[in-house]
């Protein structure tokens, strides 16, 4: 084991196992700590486990829709037990191939927490070893923010929530925010009485207007209760039972709490100061555009720098940094234009920018928008409808955003992605033939502004 290397990555999450793997590719002498699971957040409790889920909870929509189309499937029930020991399977699986893939790629592994203790030195907590680095890469993620209410130890995080032993017949989710409202669809397909508490009027802030609408109505319409305007105030009781108070004096009665309240930058005990690696305000690691600290051999990337809290951002800044710094390849992780889905029922996806963000940054824009019934759903007769939307600026005809809410809305937004980062015009998307039937073809087929 070496006592010094070319590069000390801390967290072997989604950017710090892209960046070790490719700086030990470049011939750099790399080591990694992880103090809990390799993978990181995405892989053990956070994106992959969550589509999983998803995943489940969209089969009560297709046994719903069997009927109609000629299947017979009886009564169906559902294993929490089961489906929770399958995920297990599948992250375990895909943590060894993370580590698999690091020692493939020569880099020292050490499966324990990893502080800073001088530019240039790490220490290892449990062996005690102290490891020389020329560089350090600073990828320790994000953890669940919690506020300080009475009782708030009784609630659970999105860390917890993939492993509950059994499913409550209510639960309480706090947060207005991508997490909170997927769990939300996604327990509520799952049995579990919900409600959404969310101390604004409305969820999803900062995505566009015309999709909060359609996503908040649609998971109103689906059984979810919205309380608006409070938070909650104090949980009493025990996990199981619990009750519930909000700031409206109001109360209720619920088996689990759900804190989805935001992620915090994971820096606490990391020894930044002793480096004098600089926190912004919100307590992120303040970084350059290509991820360098203001201590000059010292990077970050991924959630600990606040950025984008995205699995493929932390991906292509790690990526990027061990280009640059390893391969004499230096590129930046552009932050524009970045693809995004929210893996809620009807799902969301969105690229480029929203109504509100293109009216304020550009003098004249078009709105195209479209309702309407997705195939899937003509045959049994549901009322749910998907909703399109394309914002352009007039003078330069140019895409500025593209927005979807309803099945395979992720799929369609990578794609529309593809085309906007190339500055694809209106005129471009009209010009492509419709792919039938399909719903994506409505993307080429917009003809008439709704406004402008
Ligand atoms: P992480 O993946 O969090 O990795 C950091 C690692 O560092 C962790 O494994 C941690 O244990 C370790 N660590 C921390 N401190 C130390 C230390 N001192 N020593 C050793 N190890 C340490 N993103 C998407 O793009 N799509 C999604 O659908 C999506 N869904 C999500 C759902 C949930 C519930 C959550 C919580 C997140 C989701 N994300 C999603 C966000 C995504 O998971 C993160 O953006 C991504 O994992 C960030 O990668 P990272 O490398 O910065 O940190």
């Amino acid at each position: 084991m070496n006592s010094k290397v070319d590069l000390f990555v801390i967290g072997a999450g989604s950017g710090g196992v892209r960046a070790a793997r490719i700086a030990a590719g470049h011939g750099a002498s790399v080591a990694i700590a992880e103090e809990y699971r390799f993978g990181g957040t995405c892989v053990i409790r956070g994106c992959v486990p969550k589509k999983l889920l998803v995943l489940a909870s969209r089969l009560a929509d297709e046994f719903e829709r069997a009927d109609a189309y000629g299947w017979s499937i009886g009564e169906p029930s559902f294993d929490w037990a089961k489906l929770r020991a399958a995920k297990e399977r599948e992250i375990t699986r895909l943590e060894g191939l993370y580590r698999k893939n690091l020692e493939g790629a020569g880099v020292q592994i050490h499966a324990e927490r990893a502080e800073i203790t001088g530019p240039n030195t790490v220490r290892l907590k449990n062996s005690g070893q102290t490891i020389e680095a020329a560089r350090i890469l600073i990828a320790t993620g994000g953890t669940p923010f919690a506020p300080a209410i009475p009782g708030a130890e009784l609630s659970i995080s999105s860390n917890e929530i993939f492993d509950l032993p059994t499913l409550p017949e209510a639960i309480v989710i706090e947060g207005g925010g991508y997490i909170a409202v997927e769990f939300a669809c996604l327990l509520q397909r799952l049995g579990v009485q919900v409600t959404v508490v969310y101390r604004r009027d409305q969820v999803m802030r900062g995505f566009d207007q015309d999709m909060r609408d359609h996503l908040s109505a649609a998971m109103a319409e689906a059984g979810i209760t919205f309380r608006y305007n409070t938070t909650i105030t104090r949980i009493s009781g025990q996990r199981g039972a619990l009750n519930v108070e909000f700031g409206d004096g109001e109360s209720q009665a619920a088996g689990e709490v759900l804190l989805a309240t935001g992620r915090t930058p994971k820096v606490e005990g990391l020894g930044l100061e002793t480096a004098g690696v600089e926190l912004d305000k919100a307590g992120a690691i303040k970084v350059t555009r290509d991820s360098q600290t203001s201590v000059s051999n010292i990077w970050a990337v991924g959630d600990v720098t606040n950025r984008m809290q995205l699995t493929p951002v932390a991906i292509r800044e790690g990526h990027a940094f061990a280009d640059t710094v390893f391969g004499n390849n230096p590129w930046i992780c552009d932050h524009e234009l970045v693809p995004t889905a929210v893996f809620t029922t009807p799902e969301l996806g969105t690229v480029g920018l929203p109504e509100h963000e293109a009216r304020e940054r550009y003098k004249h824009i078009k709105i195209f928008r479209s309702t309407f019934r997705p195939m899937t759903n003509v045959l049994c007769d549901k009322p749910e409808r998907m909703m399109m939307k394309m914002i352009v600026e007039r003078e330069s005809d140019r895409v500025l955003g593209v927005h979807v809410c309803g099945p395979d809305a992720a799929e369609m937004v990578q794609l529309a992605g593809v085309a906007l980062k190339m500055g694809a015009t209106k005129a471009q998307f009209d010009a492509t033939v419709a792919l039938h039937p399909s719903a994506a073809e409505e993307l080429v087929t917009m003809r008439v502004p709704v406004s402008d």
